[in-house]
């Protein structure tokens, strides 16, 4: 019987992210659909979309709460609230936008 077999790291990722990861040259060994491919010669280039996340940047909240729907539509997901008491950043766990309290917000003029 035929298993289905996937690998445990992305295959455009040259570091794992994750404990329960192989690197991956483990993780692509002895996979018949990988051996003959080269990844760095594929185009066009694979950008794995952990990447383009982490480069949008923190969306700064007035408030102690923010929500994200991931821009609504088609594109988007159920829409979430998140606590910013703590003053760090707080990813959004489906679609991974930041969110942070905007530390100069709230206190009228300067
Ligand atoms: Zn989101």
């Amino acid at each position: 019987m035929l298993a289905l077999r996937t690998t445990s790291v992305s295959l455009n990722r040259d570091k794992v992210w994750s404990k329960s990861q192989a690197e991956k040259y483990v993780a692509t060994t002895g996979h018949g659909a990988f051996e003959q491919t080269n990844m760095a010669l594929q185009v066009p280039k694979p950008v794995a979309a952990i990447d383009l996340i982490a480069a949008v940047p923190v969306t700064l909240v007035a408030g102690r709460r923010a929500s994200c729907n991931g821009g609504g539509g088609a594109l988007g997901h159920p829409r979430v609230f998140f606590n910013l008491d703590d003053g760090q950043a707080v990813a959004c766990s489906y679609c991974g936008l930041k969110y942070q309290k905007d530390p100069h917000a709230g206190h009228g003029h300067h």
